[in-house]
């Protein structure tokens, strides 16, 4: 039976990291994957171009059942290691917005480095190879691999999450945290676009495609970016970033001109020009066909100048307060991460070994911490990978 040091599940961004960090100190290590390629999620990520990082991270930009599980892990790689490391292998890379790292090549350049940090490492890289069973033993563990069993005292479990099922997201994680007990907060997902109602639906049907810079919130949770109308409801940076807090049932609301007060804009244009009507004014400041809508919803007609107080807060309410309710999310199938997954209580924040179960490890989006949209779960990959590569 072939035996390792440490093996990993998952070629991801968690697990090669982690491969990488074990086999640079000297560990043997064996990572396989049951996708033909590693990083395949890195390759698709930030439109192509992996937005790895962002240099405003901090324990506030996650979600956690325990949001002071990643504080230890996060301050001990920070996003400036990580840009070090980028900065060694020379890819040129460059901030988009709100501290987002991007490179300006392609996402591919960095899994290629993460491949050399591993072969650096002597990692073994095995591909379209499925962990199918484990077994623990005195000594550690037994996994069951198509080609034969392999043995190692350490087995560290860099699966993912469930989201995006036809890029090989299994779910295999909680699998394995049933079997040895290990508690699970309920998976959900998470960055995804939000859905509506058939009669919601019918009435936006005409936005599809449109985008604005808008203010959501959710509760007290508040995102400032772009939102964008779809056939199914909304999208863009600032829904994403709501829907992994917003819960069945309630409504998000949304400010579409968070630029502006809309109150004091609209007395303003009326000064200027009463005869302008109320449409083309709203159409300076709001893309035209939701402009039309905002008219449709709020039944207003003529212009400026026969707006009384009732209208202009019919207005305000529309376009600044609009609370909307979505009937759900698009599921997994679109979600860009996985909410919840295996319960930190259980997990050592120092290395996250499974505090009663000692030799195994689960790390990245397997784990019940989830950044916002804008490098942060890439930052986590990184950072969980390596807290777990410098003790096994
Ligand atoms: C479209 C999209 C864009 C994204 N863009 C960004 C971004 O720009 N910035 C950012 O920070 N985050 C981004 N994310 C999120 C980020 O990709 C993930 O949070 C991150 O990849 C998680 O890393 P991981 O290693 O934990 O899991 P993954 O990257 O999902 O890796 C898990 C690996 O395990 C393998 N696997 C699963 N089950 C088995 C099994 N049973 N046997 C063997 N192998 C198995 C999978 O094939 C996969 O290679 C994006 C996600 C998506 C879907």
């Amino acid at each position: 039976m072939r035996s390792f040091d440490v093996v990993v599940i998952g070629a991801g961004a968690a697990g090669m990291m982690c491969a990488a960090t074990a086999g640079q100190r000297g560990r043997s290590v064996l990572i396989v994957d049951h996708a033909e390629a590693p990083g395949k999620k890195i390759r698709i990520s930030g439109g192509g171009r992996c937005n790895f990082t962002n240099i405003h991270t901090t324990p506030q930009s996650f979600l956690s059942q325990n949001p002071k599980f990643a504080i230890s892990a996060l301050k001990r790689y920070r996003p400036a290691d990580f840009i070090g490391l980028v900065e060694r292998y020379c890819i040129a890379y460059h901030e988009k917005t709100l501290g987002q790292l991007f490179c300006d090549g392609s996402a591919q350049q960095i899994i290629d480095m993460l491949l050399d940090e591993m072969k650096a490492g002597g990692v073994t890289l095995e591909l379209g190879v499925g962990a199918e069973a484990i077994e623990r033993t005195d000594n550690g563990y037994i996994l069951r691999l198509p080609d034969g069993p392999v043995t190692s005292p350490a087995l560290v479990i860099a699966t993912g999450g469930k989201s995006i099922p036809k890029m090989g997201a299994t779910g295999f994680a909680y699998q394995v945290a049933t079997q040895f007990n290990v508690p699970i907060v309920t998976p959900r997902p998470g960055l995804v676009p939000l859905t509506f109602e058939p009669g919601m639906l019918d009435r936006l049907r005409g936005l599809a495609g449109v985008s604005v810079d808008a203010q959501v919130s959710y509760g007290k949770t508040v995102f400032r970016e772009g939102l964008l109308f779809t056939h199914r409801g909304l999208s863009g940076p600032s829904i994403l970033q709501i829907s992994s807090y917003w819960r069945e049932g309630n409504p998000v609301s949304v400010d579409l001109a968070p630029q502006t007060d809309i109150g004091q804009w609209l007395a303003d244009v009326r000064t200027r020009n009463g005869k302008q009507s109320v449409l083309n004014a709203l159409a300076e400041l709001l893309p035209r066909r939701l402009a039309e809508l905002v008219i449709a919803e709020t039944g207003i007609a003529g212009n400026l100048a026969d707006l009384g107080r009732k209208g202009m807060d019919a207005i305000i309410s529309a376009v600044s307060g609009w609370r909307v309710k979505p009937v759900g999310t698009e599921g997994y199938r679109t979600a860009e991460v996985t909410l919840g997954g295996i319960d930190t209580a259980a997990l050592s924040s120092k290395d996250m070994q499974v505090k009663a179960v000692p030799g195994l490890y689960f790390i990245g989006e397997a784990v019940d911490v989830t950044g916002w949209l804008g490098g942060y779960n890439f930052q986590w990959a990184w950072a969980s990978g390596k807290a777990a590569g410098l003790a096994i």
